[in-house]
C-alpha cells in the first residue's frame, strides 16, 4: 500500500458508493435527497467551496438548490430563508457556506437550523451527540480523516493521537472521533508547550491549524500516519523568478513523508474527503427523514 493516502481517489469511491444508496432509498420509497446550499456574499473561495459541493451532489446522484445573497443581508433575512429551508420537506440537508459577513452572528444561524438538517453537523445538538457518542450528524472533514486513518491502519484502539488545532469544526470534532475510536488523545494549540516532543509521540498527527510548514520531519515519530487538514495559499518563486500561487498543508510535506508510514497530501487529500462526507452526511439525513415521514 502506498504511503501516501489518496483523498481524491478515496472520495470518488464514496461519492459512487453514496449514489447506489440514494437509488437503493428511493428505490424504497424514501426520500431522495437534495441539499440546500446557502452562499453570502462574494468571498472567491466560498464560491470555489460551494461550487465544488454541488458538483459532487451531481456525482453523488443528489438534487442541490443554491441560494445567493448580498453580502449586506441582513440577520432577519438570512433567518427567514433559514427558516424557509426547515419547514421545506423537499429538502433534507441545509449549509450555509462559513465563514459570513462579520454583521451576521454565525452561531445563531448554525443554532437556527433544524439539527436533522444540519449536515454540516455544527449545531449544539449534534456537537453534544457527538461527545456522548450517539448518532448524530457529524462534521465532514473530521468524518473524512477517520475514514482515512481507519482505511490504513485498521483498528485504532489504544493508538496515541495527536491533533494540533482546537477549532470547533476540526480540532474538537476530530478529538471526540478517535477518542470514540478507543485513542488516547492529546490536543495542543497555540498555548501549548514543546508541541513538537508530544508530536513526536504519537502514532497519528492530525494537523489542522492553518501555518504552512508547521510540522517538522523532527516532529514526527518513524511510522506515525500524518493527516494534514490544513489549507493554505502561499505565494511561491519558481526558478525563472515568476511568482505562483499555490495551496499547501500545515505539514512540511517533502522533508516530513519520508519519516511517516502514511501522510495525505495537499491538494488531494482531506479536502476531497470532506465534501464526499457531506454527500453521506446529506444521504444520512435523507434515510432518518425517510423514516420519520413512513
Ligand atoms: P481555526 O483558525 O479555527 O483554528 C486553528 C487552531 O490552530 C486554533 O485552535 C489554534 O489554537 C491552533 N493554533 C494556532 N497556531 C498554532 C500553533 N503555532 N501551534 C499549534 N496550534 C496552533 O482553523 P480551522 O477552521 O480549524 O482550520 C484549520 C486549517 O484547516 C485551516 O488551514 C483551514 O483552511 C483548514 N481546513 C481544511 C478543511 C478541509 O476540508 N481540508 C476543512 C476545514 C478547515
Amino acid at each position: 500500500m502506498s504511503k501516501i493516502i489518496d483523498g481524491k481517489k478515496l472520495s470518488k469511491e464514496i461519492l459512487q458508493q453514496v449514489a447506489v444508496e440514494v437509488t437503493e432509498l428511493t428505490e424504497r420509497g424514501g426520500i431522495a435527497p437534495c441539499l440546500a446550499v446557502v452562499l453570502v456574499g462574494e468571498d472567491p473561495a466560498s464560491q470555489l467551496y460551494v461550487r465544488n459541493k454541488i458538483r459532487c451532489c451531481n456525482e453523488a446522484g443528489i438534487r442541490s438548490v443554491e441560494h445567493r445573497l448580498s453580502s449586506d443581508v441582513s440577520q432577519p433575512e438570512l433567518n427567514a430563508l433559514v427558516d424557509e429551508l426547515n419547514n421545506d420537506a423537499t429538502v433534507q440537508g441545509i449549509l450555509v457556506q462559513l465563514p459570513l459577513p462579520g454583521h451576521l452572528d454565525e452561531s445563531a444561524i448554525i443554532e437556527a437550523i433544524n439539527p436533522s438538517k444540519d449536515v454540516d453537523g455544527f449545531h449544539l445538538l449534534n456537537v453534544g451527540l457527538l461527545s456522548t457518542g450517539q448518532p448524530g450528524l457529524v462534521p465532514c472533514t473530521p468524518t473524512g480523516c477517520m475514514i482515512m486513518l481507519e482505511k490504513v491502519l485498521g483498528d485504532l484502539s489504544g493508538k496515541h493521537a495527536v491533533v494540533i488545532g482546537r477549532s470547533n469544526i476540526v480540532g474538537k470534532p476530530m478529538a471526540a472521533l478517535l477518542l470514540q475510536a478507543s485513542c488516547t488523545v492529546t490536543i495542543v494549540h497555540s498555548r501549548t508547550r514543546d508541541i513538537a516532543a508530544l508530536c513526536r509521540q504519537a502514532d497519528i498527527v492530525v494537523a489542522a491549524v492553518g501555518q504552512p510548514g508547521l510540522v517538522k520531519a523532527d516532529w514526527i515519530k518513524p511510522g506515525a500516519a500524518v493527516i494534514d487538514v490544513g489549507i493554505n495559499a502561499i505565494e511561491v518563486t519558481e526558478a525563472d523568478g515568476s511568482v505562483v500561487r499555490k495551496l499547501v498543508g500545515d505539514v512540511d510535506f517533502a522533508a516530513v513523508e519520508p519519516v511517516a508510514g502514511y501522510i495525505t497530501p495537499v491538494p488531494g487529500g482531506v479536502g476531497p474527503m470532506t465534501i464526499a462526507c457531506l454527500m453521506k452526511n446529506t444521504l444520512s439525513a435523507a434515510r432518518a427523514q425517510s423514516t420519520t415521514v413512513q
